[in-house]
């Protein structure tokens, strides 16, 4: 049994062919960076014309790469939410199309949820890894989840500002640093001071579940040109200077990002513990998925925090925590649960609540 993924959420442009049992037989992932990088972020005008270019010879790639044709397929999935109208649009599209040709299921994607399913692909991981508290770290969102299974997520809170893989980006956009930015922050943070600015760690002391990092992106640009506007592309700005507001900078967002999960799993821990599979459960297992996920002192320090707190840790394979199709895998969860998608089916670029 064959399962077509697509994904074109933002601005790759992605297609997997993934057996029931998991098995990846075909993919490809064609990025967009060199079309976006003298814009420093992704425009999205630009994005929909490239996946427009770009998806057919993906889905063929990653087809071809398996061996497989249309007729072998037993359905087709495609992430339809969230992400950029015209980027989603040209997935929901294609897949909708293929559906069609070849009658096979249609299936649609929770962006979000497939990010937080990659940690399910891990070699070792147990055959369900939920329940568990999910944290989704990318470039357009940081919520946590009490995930009850791999597609019942509830929403417990998210950032009320801008995402902590955005604050990298720009951060890197006022540092001059190539794009995408997030990466090349978390190398030039390697050889830093982590101690040589003091950042704010917003929120980390509030009792809920909602993070907030513009007032750390404002402090940064305050470091490095003081109050003011400022023409970044102008401004001299040393080596050692960059490498340590990396690192600080760095710190506090994973200061942030793991307070906050070890205080969600210790509400959830041992919550209804008679019954754990049912919706409102406790559960001690904290998975972690998207794009800042790849991020090594994030990894560490929540490697280091599960061990001292005694909770689970699965965090999404370095090259899963991007966007890709192959995380599209949750799919099987929906085929598995009869939750099919109309032929008509739209795009729902924003959520409510993280949904
Ligand atoms: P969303 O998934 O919310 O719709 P997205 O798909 O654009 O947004 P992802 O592809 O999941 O986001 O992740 C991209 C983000 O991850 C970017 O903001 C990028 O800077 C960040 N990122 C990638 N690698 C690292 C890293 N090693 N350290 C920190 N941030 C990183
Ligand atoms: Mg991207
Ligand atoms: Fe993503």
């Amino acid at each position: 049994e064959l399962l077509l993924s697509i994904e074109s959420t933002c601005d790759e442009t992605a297609a997997a062919v993934i057996r029931r049992d998991g098995t990846v037989l075909g993919q490809c992932i064609a990025t967009q960076e060199t079309l976006h990088e003298q814009f420093g972020g992704v425009v999205p005008e630009i994005a929909a014309r490239a996946h427009l270019e770009r998806i057919l010879p993906v889905i063929d790639t990653a087809m071809n790469q398996a061996n497989v044709r249309g007729e072998d397929l037993t359905a087709i999935a495609v992430a339809d939410r969230p992400g950029l109208a015209g980027s989603l649009l040209v997935g929901v599209v294609a897949a909708k199309t293929l559906a069609l040709a070849w009658n096979k299921p249609l299936i649609a994607l929770n962006h979000l949820h497939a990010h937080l399913y990659a940690c399910q692909l891990i070699d070792g991981a147990p055959d369900d890894i939920y329940p568990a508290i999910g944290l989704i770290v990318s470039g357009g969102h940081t919520s946590l989840y009490h995930c009850h299974t791999a597609i019942e997520l509830e929403y417990l809170g998210g950032t009320i500002d801008d995402a902590a893989g955005e604050a990298f980006d720009k951060v890197a956009a006022m540092l001059s640093l190539p794009f995408p930015g997030g990466i090349e922050v978390a190398k030039l943070a390697m050889e830093g001071n982590d101690q040589a600015y003091s950042f704010p760690r917003s929120m980390i002391h509030d009792p809920g579940d909602n993070f907030s990092f513009s007032g750390l992106k404002t402090a940064v640009r305050y470091a490095i040109a003081g109050p003011g506007r400022q023409d970044f592309s102008t401004l001299e700005i040393s080596d050692q200077v960059k490498r340590d507001v990396c690192a600080s900078f760095e710190a506090a967002v994973v200061d942030v990002l793991v307070a906050k999960c070890r205080r969600a799993i210790k509400r959830h821990r041992n919550r209804n513990a008679s019954s754990p599979n049912e919706p409102g459960s406790g559960t001690n297992r904290l998975i972690v998925g998207g794009g800042v996920a790849a991020n090594l002192r994030l990894r560490r320090d929540l490697q280091a925090a599960a061990e001292k707190d005694g909770f689970e840790l699965w965090i999404a394979p370095p090259h899963l925590c991007t966007d890709n199709a192959v995380m599209g895998a949750i799919a099987w969860k929906k085929y598995e649960a009869d939750q099919f998608a109309p032929l008509d089916l739209d795009i729902t670029p924003g959520l409510q609540r993280g949904f």
